[in-house]
């Protein structure tokens, strides 16, 4: 659509409320995509203009190299909430310890547990090991091939079923994650609700390339669409944008809390004294992670110190190496085990920097380009 033809519709002024990312102002510059006046051929021509620039500029990503099920599975399942970098990193290592969904369902909890280790949300890790138990113990050892049965299996909802279905199946159904509602809502001018926006999603879905589509709508708003300055310029479908990022957002930046905590780390030749979380502990059951100090230690410097932060709080976590016969119990672990123990992402990061364990860097504070789904995760 070129600048005089967008004369030709009225400028509609909107106020989006109640959406995923504040309330927003949206001038309509260009009749809705999904509106009776936007043809059929202008859906065309954004599937051919998205897909153009996606073959061209999309990440190279270890699961975009696979149609392998269990393999796509794995990083959908750990793109939920995790960055795409954080993700990169141990999606490598999981395949290397766990290949298949045999090898997996075959595998302890706790290994299970310790290879997501960093990732954060072990809940999912659960629910993914539960269910490549389903598929040995119910489905012949065979992932589901269809959007349908797929959802059958625990912790696979609606999104994670259709991206599955679409990138390793070929089965023309739309997702609608975090990064897709940003884009259908300012592409179509439009706050839809979870069913209108799904509903949209399908109307725009390639259905030759279903695969491909769902991946370059997510790719476009990882990496384009993003939620504070879209690149218009430089949008492969601004011509069909309803809004070109004429957005004004009055959400207010979330505001980070700080907090300082404090940590024991003992060791003793190839020993370190960890604590073990309760199984019924409403967060990381079962993990294990360094003895807390309720207060700092006046009577000495701290050997280090490091952030981390978990959602809306920074902590500086101070760390000393002090010994502490009565203050602190636990459990003497072999450091030659802490690679394969279900370690808490804090206590995995306080060990590397000590020089405990091999370096990885810590991940998970979420942030754009992870998925997230229209609801949150899929359960
Ligand atoms: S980047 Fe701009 S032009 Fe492209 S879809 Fe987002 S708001 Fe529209």
């Amino acid at each position: 659509m070129n600048g005089s033809s967008c004369s030709f519709y009225c400028h509609v002024e909107l106020l989006f409320r109640g959406c995923a990312h504040g309330s927003m102002d949206i001038t309509l510059s260009h009749p809705p995509l999904n509106s009776p006046n936007f043809s059929t051929s202008a859906r065309r021509r954004f599937r051919a203009s998205l897909l153009a620039w996606y073959d061209v500029h999309r990440r190279a990503l270890p699961w975009r190299e696979t149609r392998d099920p269990y393999r796509i599975w794995l990083s959908e399942v750990m793109l939920q909430q995790t960055r795409v970098a954080a993700v990169t990193e141990r999606y490598q290592e999981f395949l290397r310890r766990f290949p298949t969904a045999q090898k997996l369902a075959r595998a302890s909890e706790s290994s299970v547990l310790a290879a997501w280790s960093g990732l954060g949300y072990y809940r999912r890790a659960r629910l993914l090991h539960t269910a490549a138990k389903v598929v040995v113990r119910q489905c012949g050892g065979r992932i589901p091939a269809s959007f349908t049965e797929l959802q059958s299996l625990p912790g696979i909802g609606r999104y994670t079923a259709a991206a599955i279905a679409s990138i390793a199946f070929g089965e023309p159904v739309a997702v609608v994650d975090g990064n897709v509602e940003r884009v259908l809502q300012r592409v179509t001018g439009k706050n839809a609700g979870n069913g209108d926006l799904w509903r949209t999603a399908e109307q725009m879905l390639d259905r030759k390339r279903p695969g491909d589509f769902n991946q370059a709508m997510m790719e476009l708003g990882a990496t384009v669409c993003t939620p504070r300055n879209p690149a218009c310029l430089t949008c492969p479908v601004r011509e069909l944008c309803a809004t070109r990022g004429e957005i004004k957002s009055d959400s207010k930046p979330v505001s980070q809390k700080k907090r300082e905590i404090y940590y024991a780390l003992q060791q003793r030749e190839d020993a370190v004294l960890l604590v073990r979380r309760a199984q019924d502990a409403s967060l990381m059951p079962g993990m294990w992670e360094l003895p807390e100090l309720e207060a700092p230690i006046s009577h000495a410097k701290s050997a280090f110190s490091l952030r981390h932060s978990i959602t809306v709080t920074d902590y500086t976590v101070r760390v000393w190496r002090e010994a502490f016969p009565d203050a602190v119990s636990g459990k003497w672990i072999a450091l030659r085990r802490l690679p394969v123990l279900p370690l808490t992402g804090l206590a995995g990061k306080i060990l590397r920097q000590a020089g405990l364990m091999g370096d990885l860097r810590s991940p998970t504070t979420a942030g754009p380009q992870q998925r997230m789904t229209a609801q949150g995760l899929d359960s």
